[in-house]
């Protein structure tokens, strides 16, 4: 392995013209330039990643859902000590970000980078890393080439031909397993799956994936839930929360400043990583706890004088995650969608989130497309009302809840006293963003 730090001269080349094409894009304004740089980058040294990875530990993380907030814990825990680290920014999660990341960073620092799903064997062919994180497969954009299956089918080659990687990966996703299971070493976390629409179907013999055994998930075929190396015990009754059980029989418990079950499931399968690169379960999940917010995926903000928790979803799946966080409760709840090209053009996956679950509350549709979401949630019998503008749909569930059964006309909404009951945000990218960004 070549040391950090000795780029031979065509690399050497590379990594200036990418800096310099990033540098020039800030001062015009255009943004950071990261995939810009990369594309550059790309062109002079074809196999700039392979040479810019020589010397560094790195991790990958990818899966449909999670994997920007796994990385970002990922990146805490590897941090620890003041080891440098290097990572790729939110969107950037294909080959030219990670060239912009890895260009900009220290020689011989450790890199933890997001991985689109698709990318994920050339990475691992490329970048040679020491850990690859996978956490679940399902549906996404539906106008995007994105054949669940199929990805799973070239994760398994890429991961059978990279011998000294170890796999972390979600025991309870039959594809994240298919796609796994070839390779060297895997440790398997008990990370849960609650979308199961696209784990359904056997990927060793296409028959049909029973999910009802007391030791998860089988196939009649023999293919089945592996042995599990950690897994998670939920103790809700002695207040105890979530604790990180290993099979050697450390037990360390889980507190995040990030909600949600999904969220824990992702910090374990980040400390299960950390301990491929060095750090120890324990440390790892104690530094995550200090993440409190994730760049582009949840926030806490004031909009308007509503305190607002807002939460990204992309796809069905990210969306039964996010409606298991808001339920039960009888908070308003602001439901946002839009269809631009970030978003994925077709809304038709709005039928298979259960949105059944909303009754009861104050729910008010909005985003670009509300008028889509007032028809699913009509057919659901959630009523709501519809407004288009994200931030004043904010105010209005806030107001609504406020005045309770008697509606917004009621004393408490009349003059606007109710502005102040906490509002849950969810919304798809463009709808998340924009009001992000308005906030
Ligand atoms: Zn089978």
């Amino acid at each position: 392995m070549r040391p950090a730090g000795a780029l031979p001269p065509r690399a050497r080349a590379a990594v200036a013209a990418t800096r310099a094409v990033n540098a020039a894009s800030r001062r015009v304004g255009a943004g950071s330039g990261t995939v810009l740089g990369g594309w550059v980058g790309l062109a002079v040294e074809p196999h700039l990643l392979e040479r810019l990875a020589a010397g560094r530990d790195v991790a990958l993380v990818s899966g449909t859902n999670g994997k920007t907030t796994t990385t970002r814990l990922l990146v805490v825990a590897v941090a620890e000590g003041g080891r440098p680290v290097v990572t790729n920014a939110t969107g950037s999660n294909m080959p030219q970000g990670h060239v912009a990341a890895l260009a900009g960073g220290l020689p011989g620092a450790a890199a933890v980078l997001e991985a689109d799903e698709g990318y994920v064997p050339a990475l691992v062919a490329e970048l040679h890393p020491a850990v690859v994180a996978l956490l679940n497969l399902s549906r996404d954009q539906l106008d995007r080439t994105n054949e669940v299956r199929m990805v799973a089918g070239r994760w398994r080659q890429a991961l059978g031909a990279a011998p000294a990687t170890t796999v972390v990966a979600n025991a309870d996703d039959p594809l994240v397993v298919w796609g796994a299971s070839a390779a060297a070493r895997v440790v398997w976390v008990g990370a849960g799956l609650g979308w199961r629409m696209d784990a359904a179907g056997c990927p060793a013999c296409e028959g049909r994936i029973d999910f009802a055994g007391a030791r998860g998930w089988a196939c009649t075929c023999g293919f089945a839930r592996p042995a599990l190396d950690v897994w998670m015990a939920h103790d809700a009754d002695d207040g105890a929360g979530t604790t990180a059980v290993f099979a050697d029989g450390r037990r360390v418990p889980v507190v995040l400043g990030i909600p949600g079950r999904f969220n824990e499931a992702n910090a374990v399968v980040a400390a299960a990583a950390a301990e491929v690169l060095g750090v120890p379960a324990g440390r790892a999940l104690a530094l995550m706890a200090r993440v409190d917010e994730v760049a582009g995926r949840f926030a806490v903000r004031d909009v308007h004088g509503v305190p607002t928790r807002l939460m990204l979803a992309k796809n069905p799946a990210g969306w039964a995650e996010l409606l298991d966080l808001v339920c039960p409760g009888e908070g308003p709840v602001v439901v946002g969608i839009n269809a631009r090209v970030a978003d994925g053009k077709d809304p038709s996956w709005l039928w298979d989130v259960a949105f059944e679950r909303l009754r009861g509350r104050p729910v008010v549709a909005t985003g670009e497309r509300c008028r889509d979401l007032a028809v699913r949630l009509r057919y659901a019998e959630v009523p709501h009302r519809t407004v288009e503008d994200p931030a004043r749909a904010v105010r209005m569930a806030s107001e609504l809840a406020a005045a309770g059964p008697a509606g917004p006309a009621g004393p408490a909404g009349a003059d606007g006293a109710g502005a102040g009951v906490r509002v849950d945000f969810i919304g798809n990218y463009t709808a998340f963003h924009d009001l992000l960004a308005g906030s």
